[in-house]
């Protein structure tokens, strides 16, 4: 047997970062950057008026009060997207919405809120007039040009892992495709006698093929492109079929027919069609793993054998599949939250010193985290992954947990009422 920690690093010295591609920006989320983003534009291009409001000679309002206001000469009014051919000269206004290019001469803009503008639209007043309530220094309201980003600087990393604000960086320098570092193409196979296709009825003896779906899920939840083998048969030529159709993609995912049964013959198929790397790791659910290469004509693919049992075969791709996608698209921030919680409901107990993956549902209780598993942890009850957002864990050296001991969890997802999204309760 080897360790969790043994199989990773086996599995993840085997994949290398994949080739870029060049590809429109809104399909770029959670891919990363293959180039590094230099800008040759300055945002904003100039400064301009971060209200409503008049544009002015700082030093024309000095003194002024609501009582006592100074009153300025309004010459034109400029909207975001356009530029007043005028200048702004002592006892002149500009109005200026927000946006608009500060116009020559103005150094600082007076908020609508601070001038009798609204007193005169209220009488309809139409004079080209406008009372400045209060003394405001240079710059106020101003947004200077470049303040965001100057032409020439380096704005995003090779490297940088793309979320909907690197995608709004992107647009704002203008720039409508950038190379990325392509996703991976996963081939998924569900192996077993017993699996019938979903869409069509069961007949004696048989099951749905879950976990082609619950794994393809994953892949795509993780970025890469899911290429569905459908299922192969416990036998050598329907396997050796089978994946000769996933020679194309970047590693290929089996489930089922990796443990000790009659009719486990992937290992087999794998061993004459390629090499294998190991077989069982200290971990439960999801002890028996097969790692190895297919050969194709023109390469080798990796091919990464999950155990059949349907909360197995994910749990397993929660821990290697994922990282090696991860790998591939070069995204380095990998892991998921941590947390530490206190068992609240449940017990999990540990008979052969592996490590244990418990399905749990995680909540936040005031300043502490507060695990329930999610009941009977029998691998092959799916729901049970289905109710559950985290994966307690015990150590291989722990015997037993039981409610109020502190155990770590890494967190799948999320889950907690939306109102209490703001993150006061
Ligand atoms: P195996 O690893 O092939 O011995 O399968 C272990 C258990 O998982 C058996 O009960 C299988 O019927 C079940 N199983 C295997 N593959 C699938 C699948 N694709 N969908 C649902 N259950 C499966
Ligand atoms: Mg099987």
């Amino acid at each position: 047997m080897i360790s969790v920690e043994q199989a990773l690093e086996k599995i993840l010295a085997t994949f290398q970062l994949l080739e870029p591609e060049y590809v429109p920006i809104m399909d770029t989320l959670g891919q990363v950057l293959a180039e590094d983003i230099r800008s040759e534009i300055t945002v904003p291009p100039w400064d301009n008026s971060a209200m409503d409001g008049y544009a002015v000679l700082a030093a024309d309002t000095a003194g002024a009060t609501a009582n006592s206001p100074k009153t300025l000469k309004v010459i034109d009014t400029v909207i975001a997207g356009s530029i007043s051919r005028k200048t702004v000269t002592a006892g002149t206004a500009i109005r200026i919405m927000t946006g608009a290019p500060l116009p020559k001469g103005a150094d600082a803009v007076v908020q609508f809120e601070d001038t009798d503008e609204e007193d005169r639209r209220k009488a309809g007043k139409q004079d080209s007039v406008i009372a400045i309530r209060v003394a405001v220094k240079p710059h106020l309201n101003v947004r200077d040009a470049g303040e965001d980003i100057r032409s020439g600087d380096l704005v995003l990393e090779k490297g940088t892992l793309i979320r909907p604000a690197e995608v709004g960086v992107l647009a704002s320098l203008g720039m409508a495709k950038v190379h990325v570092t392509r996703r991976p193409v996963i081939a998924v196979l569900s192996t077993g006698n017993e699996l019938a296709a979903v869409g069509a009825p069961v007949s004696a003896g048989k099951i749905y093929n879950s976990n082609s779906y619950s794994v393809a899920g994953l892949v795509k939840k993780y970025g890469a492109i899911p290429l569905m083998l459908g299922i192969a048969r416990d036998s050598v030529d329907s396997l050796v079929a089978a994946l000769s159709k996933g020679l194309t993609a970047d590693m290929i995912i089996t489930t089922g027919g990796v443990s000790a049964g009659d009719y486990d013959m992937v290992k087999n198929v794998l061993a004459a069609e390629g090499e294998i790397n190991f077989w069982t790791v200290r971990m439960k659910p999801g002890k028996p793993l097969a790692f190895g290469f297919i050969r194709g004509s023109d390469r080798k693919v990796p091919l990464l054998g999950l155990p059949g049992n349907p909360v197995s075969s994910m749990v397993t791709f929660e821990l290697f599949g994922r990282a090696a996608i991860m790998k591939m698209m070069g995204i380095k921030e990998m892991a998921r939250p941590v947390v530490d919680v206190e068992l609240a409901e449940g017990r999990i107990d540990n008979r052969d010193d592996r490590r244990v993956y418990s399905r749990a549902i995680v909540t936040r209780k005031g300043n502490k985290y507060n695990a329930r598993l999610t009941g009977p942890q029998g691998s092959g009850m799916l729901t049970s992954m289905s109710r559950a957002n985290a994966l307690v864990i015990l150590a291989e050296d722990r015997k037993k947990a039981v409610v109020g001991d502190i155990l770590p969890a890494i967190m799948l997802d999320w889950i907690q009422p939306i109102e209490m999204e703001t993150g006061l309760s």
